[in-house]
């Protein structure tokens, strides 16, 4: 078994190299990569689309109005961002938020995958189609946002991105009530 102190060594040496990463062309257009931020032992794994404008500013996963929609949601089932891990498919920005490209994903997913394999959560949280797609194909998210379902070693449960509620205010209590099915894994 994977200790703590052991789980955050191999999670600063991993940030590292994703920091220095040049696998793909969003390299010579990021301001700054986007690794991921969290705790090592996390039980809840939350995956995102990639880095935004804000993002890219400032190196952290989730700082803009997605990011606010995100900790009230996680503070309504009493988490904070120090017990969870939040990271996205893209550790950077891809130009005028465009979506990710298949190359960019293909380039970019050894980094998510490691990060998983590290931290071992009971829970892996999708926000939004993007990230869903990484597990499952042929549904939308409208059809399956707060269902969990097993893929391999992991429980997988959609959800709607953050974004997703502030330009469709209907879907804020949507959100709600699926992020109020996190505890029941943790
Ligand atoms: S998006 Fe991922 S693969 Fe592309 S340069 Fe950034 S870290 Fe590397």
């Amino acid at each position: 078994m994977t200790g703590p102190d052991t789980r955050h060594t191999h999670l600063a040496a991993l940030r590292q190299r994703i920091e220095a990463c040049t696998e793909c062309s969003l390299c010579h257009t990021r301001a700054r990569v986007v690794p991921g931020a969290g705790n090592a032992t996390a039980r809840v794994f939350f995956i995102g689309e990639a880095p935004g404008r804000k993002e890219d500013e400032s190196g952290l996963p989730f700082v803009g109005a997605a990011g606010r929609v995100l900790d009230e949601l996680l503070a309504g089932v009493g988490l904070t961002r120090s017990e969870v891990f939040i990271t996205s498919i893209l550790k950077c920005r891809p130009p005028d938020n465009r979506d990710p490209l298949p190359e960019e994903v293909a380039a970019c997913l050894p980094y998510l995958a490691a990060q998983v394999e590290l931290i071992r959560p009971r829970l892996i949280a999708t926000l939004g189609r993007h990230a869903l797609a990484i597990f499952r194909t042929g549904v939308t998210i409208g059809e399956i946002h707060g269902q969990p379902f097993r893929d391999n070693d992991y429980t997988i449960l959609p959800l709607y991105h953050p974004a997703a509620a502030i330009y469709n205010r209907r879907l804020r209590p949507v959100l709600a009530d699926d992020f109020a099915k996190i505890p029941d894994f943790l």
